[in-house]
Formats: C-alpha cells, structure tokens, sequence
C-alpha cells in the first residue's frame, strides 16, 4: 500500500467500533474495466462526498499511482478539491457545481476547472485568472432536462462564445447531466443526448473546438455507447454498483464493506420489548445483541426490524428501533456468537452477502445515499 494512504485515516488503531474495509483491488479493477469499455476516452472519475464515502484523497492517490493514465478527477465543491489538492493529487479536478464568485481566488489558486453555466461568474473567474497571472480551465453546463445546473440551450451558444473570449480563461469541456440515473426514460435520455450533441455541432460550424464534450453517468457507462462522447464521468460504478439491470458487460466489484462489533449478548424471556418505542416483542425466549453502529454512523433508522446483517455467516435480523450508536440483532441462530464478535453490515461473508443496493432496497432509497451516509466514526481501512 502506497505510504501516503496510511498516513490519512487509514491508520489502523487497535480498537474500533465499527470499520469500513475499501477494497482498493476491486476499485482498480472497476476502474479498469471501464477503461477497457471505453477505449481511448478520458475518464473523470467522480470523487465527490469524499468518494461516495470511500474515501476522496486515498482512493484518488490509490488511482494515480496504480492506473498507467490516471483519470481526470470530479468533486462538489472548493473544499473537496483542497483536500485533494493538499493530498498531493496534481491532474486536473473539476468542480461540479460551479464557483461561487467570492471563491473564485481559491479556485484559481488551487488549480480547479469549475463547471460554470452563467456571465457573472464567468467575469469573477476571468478577473482572478487575470490577478493571479493564471490561465483558467473551464467547463461549460448546459441543462438539457435536468432543471437544475445548466445554460438552456437556447442561450448556449452566445455564452459559449463568451466563455472563448474572456481573457485568462480556457474552456475545455462542454457538458450535459442525464435526469435519470437508470436511464428508464430512453426517449427522454435520447432527446437530452441530442440537444448537447446539437449545441456541439453547432460549436464545430462555427469553428470553436473543445476538447471535452461529456454527459455519461454510470448508468450511460454500462447502457448507451452512444453517451460515450469524448469523456465519461462515472461516480457509483468505481465503487461497484449499477443502477441497471443489464451490467453484464462489468464484473463490478463492491469496494466498501462495514463491520461493526457485539458489545452486549443476552438471552431474553419471551414478551421481552426491544430498544427506544417498544416497537419489537420477543416471541419465544431470543438471544439478543447489541452491535456497535447505529444511524449515526448510517445505518439508516428506516431499517429498524427491516435490516438484516451477518452473523458467523448467518444472516439475522435487526429488531426494535435502530439507535443513535447501536442496533440490536436477534441472534439466536448463532449460538456461538460471542462479545467482541464482528457482524457484517454491509458486505459477504460466508455464503451470505448484504450489499448497499440491498440495505437500499430496505430503506427505500438508492445506493448512493447507503455509501455517502456511512459516516466518520465508521474506521476506514485500505487494503489492496
Ligand atoms: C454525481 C454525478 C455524476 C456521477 O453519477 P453516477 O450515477 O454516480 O455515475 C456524474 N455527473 C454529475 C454532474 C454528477 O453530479
């Protein structure tokens, strides 16, 4: 493992409650196999909520050293692209949602290509190029269905054309973001992929040429070649999930698997009521654990006596209401389970596996709100 990957939250300290192991070998191998799909494209890898909660700076400093060509990097915000910075990760980062004119000084000074979509910001950002004696990278949004960040493409050209102009600024991308991250809508996805591929037809007649054009999610990635443009900008799959059923295409390997300790084992009579509300009874008389993780660490509350995870290979089920720091298994299916055990959150063992998609299910959300939620108590540790 690469020092300066220990050197952050990796360290491993001889307690923890609750650890999130990342699977750096997996994540190449996702990596790598998008590479593979995508021939000789660029891929910005989306790193933002600090990687899906995985970890921004370790897994990009991971990527830079063991990919040959290493991607281009995508964050939120100015904060997420310090730290990346700070870490040592020199290729260009990109800022999805645009700069806030009082940033524009930090984002000039550390290098980051904001996505920009408005004249204000576009004349804040030149002005700070121009202090700093800089050339600015600039990547312009057009919102073809989104309504959310984005130029409408009725007033694209004139501030694309703009954009060209401003003195120290250089436009290197032209994007688009799909409104469904499954793509279900293939008419709707299609009508947005033809009007960013209208506005840069339009872009090449009048001779302007930008190096990137990109709008493919993960989704895009596993399900429309067509997407592909010049770059592709995938978050959810380097972390090992797809949001379409059809994934044959990738061996996508889940990066991230949380393991939390029994810190309280006790048999209890049936009729016995189960953590905060009274919301669980026994049935017969159930041994019951105590795991060290709760919503706080999120494990969302929406899984109380819904969840389930694994036990020695067993899966058995939460019960009561999931805690602010703990939850409470029923696991008198594992009778050797013992205090100071690991039970699996969120991951396989044995025969058995609960992956976020499933947590997801459970919960009713999405994997990307499972993986973003698993919070900074939960330790992470990198192995590769
Ligand atoms: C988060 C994000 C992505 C990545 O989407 P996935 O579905 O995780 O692949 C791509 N583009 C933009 C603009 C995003 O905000």
């Amino acid at each position: 493992m690469p020092a300066n990957i220990s050197d952050h939250d990796a360290r491993p300290r001889a307690s923890a409650s609750s650890i999130a192991e990342i699977d750096l070998g997996a994540l190449l191998s996702n990596l790598q196999q998008i590479r593979a799909q995508i021939g000789d494209r660029e891929i910005l890898a989306v790193v933002k909520a600090n990687a899906y909660g995985h970890g921004a700076l370790p897994i990009a400093a991971y990527l830079s050293r063991n990919m040959p060509k290493p991607p281009l990097w995508a964050v939120a915000f100015l904060e997420e692209g310090i730290v990346l910075r700070a870490g040592g990760i020199s290729g260009p980062i990109v800022l999805m949602t645009g700069a806030p004119q009082e940033q524009a000084g930090d984002i000039v000074a550390h290098d980051l290509s904001p996505v920009i979509f408005e004249k204000s910001t576009l004349q804040a950002l030149s002005r700070a190029a121009l202090r700093a004696e800089k050339e600015m990278t600039v990547h312009v949004k057009i919102d073809t269905g989104m309504g959310r960040l984005g130029i409408l493409p009725a007033e694209a050209l004139p501030f694309i054309e703009a954009v060209t102009k401003a003195p120290g600024i250089r436009l290197v991308g032209i994007l688009s973001h799909f409104a469904h991250p499954d793509l279900v809508d293939a008419d709707f996805t299609q009508g947005q992929l033809l009007s960013l591929q209208k506005i840069m037809g339009e872009l090449e007649k009048g001779g302007i040429k930008v190096p990137y054009c990109h709008m493919a999610n993960s989704a895009a990635v596993v399900g429309l070649n067509a997407a592909y443009l010049t770059l592709v900008r995938p978050g959810l799959m380097l972390y090992g999930y797809s949001n379409l059923e059809n994934k044959e295409r990738f061996q996508l390997k889940p990066v991230m698997q949380v393991k939390a300790r029994v810190i309280a084992l006790k048999k209890l009579p049936p009729g016995s009521s189960i953590s905060y509300g009274r919301t669980y009874f026994t049935k017969k008389e159930s041994r019951i654990a105590t795991v060290s993780i709760g919503y706080a660490d999120g494990y969302p509350c929406s899984l109380s006596n819904r969840g389930e995870m694994i036990a020695k290979g067993i899966r058995v089920p939460v019960v009561g209401r999931v805690c602010m720091d703990m939850t409470l298994l029923d696991v008198t299916a594992v009778p050797d389970l013992k205090l100071g055990d690991w039970v699996t959150v969120m991951g396989a063992e044995g025969e058995q596996c609960v992956w976020a998609d499933e947590l997801a299910r459970w919960a009713e959300t999405h994997p990307y709100e499972i993986l973003c939620g698993i919070g900074p108590r939960v330790r992470r540790q990198y192995i590769s």
